[in-house]
């Protein structure tokens, strides 16, 4: 595998990395603090390119490949892990799956104004007792004479608070679990949909989560895909997801590490700065060395998306060593500032709570080795 970044990968981080130190690190503790969507960053970001950032340019997208798309992830990430995780849902989970299974007049409705900006879009599978067992929907899709009306309640659904649409998944033959699922595209402005509750979250607060319940009718064409198809689009659509998050942690932890270098240097006990002591010193090695290696398996796993038809190994072995080295990078950070880091409002404090969902959405850490361990005994 080739790791070397091609010209214009390069030039497409650096202005990535710019945007969020300039635009999105300043406002990364309010959007904590106050826990609002930042409507305003993601507008920004768009005109960025960083919405449709792997959508084909006829749709209004960036045409961009996937390692670009883990690239700019983690740089945003860097800044605020919010921020990061609110463009992968509209970017991967709902623009690339329209892109990837909508007929033209779905696209055309929904790609360019997700891509702009104008559109934020959400992705409804959770439920109160469908999240690691997501085939067991209780949310129906029953017929009518002109489409359906879905009835059923969703939980956890990130960018709720602003989006404009919605991709829903409904059992349309319940019972029969994996195989009698359909994904519908539904306006957030449909009729018959309630936004419930709003998260207060332990982390990445700001990022609009919201419980939704629906009793509304759709037509046949906002079925995306074919009907009863609706599990094995979510699946691919997580695949993607996936990356992003493994991105989003490197991030966090990578934010960490900079945090955790930088007090090193300049905290002083004993007369000497910590960094002298080859405790501190071990736990930096431990946390560049780990992320290194999460960040070879991102970018192997984004690679794959870019190559492979199916790349869900790929994807969850790269969230699963992402997560997990950005979950002990932001513990050690923690203990290399002791107090100055444990006080409400650090930003490793922030760091320590924001990394924590990335070992539970898109999948939790168990239901990565699940699908690790499926797929490495089916070809041993
Ligand atoms: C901040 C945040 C944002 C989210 N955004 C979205 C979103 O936009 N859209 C959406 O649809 N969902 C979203 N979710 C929901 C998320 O995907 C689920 O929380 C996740 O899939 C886990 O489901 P659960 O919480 O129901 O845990 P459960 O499935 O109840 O799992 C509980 C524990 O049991 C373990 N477990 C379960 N089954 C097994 C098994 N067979 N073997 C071993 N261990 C097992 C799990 O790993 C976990 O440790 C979000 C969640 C959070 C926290």
């Amino acid at each position: 595998m080739i790791l070397e970044l091609t010209a214009e990968q390069e030039a497409f981080r650096q202005s990535v990395e710019q945007f969020a130190r300039e635009v999105v690190a300043p406002r990364a503790a309010s959007i904590d603090e106050t826990g609002a969507f930042p409507g305003d960053v993601m507008r920004a970001a768009a005109g960025r390119g960083l919405l449709g950032v792997t959508i084909p340019a006829s749709w209004g997208g960036g045409g961009r490949d996937y390692v670009s798309y883990a690239l700019a992830i983690e740089a945003i990430a860097r800044a605020s892990a919010t921020v990061a995780v609110a463009l992968s849902v509209t970017n991967s989970l709902v623009a690339e799956l329209i892109a990837h299974a909508g007929r033209a007049p779905q696209k055309e409705r929904w790609l360019r104004t997700l891509a702009s900006g104008e559109a934020i879009g959400a992705f409804a599978l959770s439920e109160a007792d469908a999240g690691t067992d997501a085939a067991n929907q209780q949310t129906k899709a029953l017929r009518t004479t002109d489409g359906y009306r879905i009835t059923g309640q969703k939980v956890w659904v990130a960018n709720a608070e602003a989006a404009s649409v919605a991709i829903v998944f409904a059992a349309t033959r319940p019972g029969l679990r994996a195989q009698g699922v359909t994904a519908f595209l539904v306006p957030m402005n449909a009729p018959g949909i309630r936004r419930t509750a709003r998260a207060d979250s332990l982390g990445v607060r700001g990022l609009g989560c919201m419980d939704l319940e629906f009793d509304v009718q759709v037509g046949d064409d906002q079925v995306l895909g074919s009907v009863d198809q609706g599990f094995r689009l979510a699946m691919w659509a997580l695949e993607g997801g996936r990356v992003a998050i493994a991105a989003q942690a490197l991030g966090i932890g990578q934010a960490a590490l900079d945090e955790a270098i930088a007090h090193a240097k300049h905290r002083e006990t004993f007369g000497r700065p910590i960094a002298s002591y080859e405790a501190i010193q071990w736990m930096l090695a431990d946390m560049a060395t780990e992320l290194d290696a999460a960040r070879m398996l991102t970018l192997k796993a984004a690679a794959a998306k870019d190559q492979q038809e199916k790349s869900a190994l790929e994807s969850s072995m790269a969230k699963l060593a992402a997560s997990e080295a950005a979950h002990k990078a932001a513990d050690k950070a923690m203990q290399i500032l002791a107090s100055a880091g444990y006080r409400r409002g650090s930003v490793v404090e922030r760091l320590f709570r924001d990394v924590r969902a990335t070992e539970i959405y898109q999948g939790t850490s168990e239901a990565q080795r699940m699908i690790i361990a499926s797929q490495v005994l089916a070809g041993g």
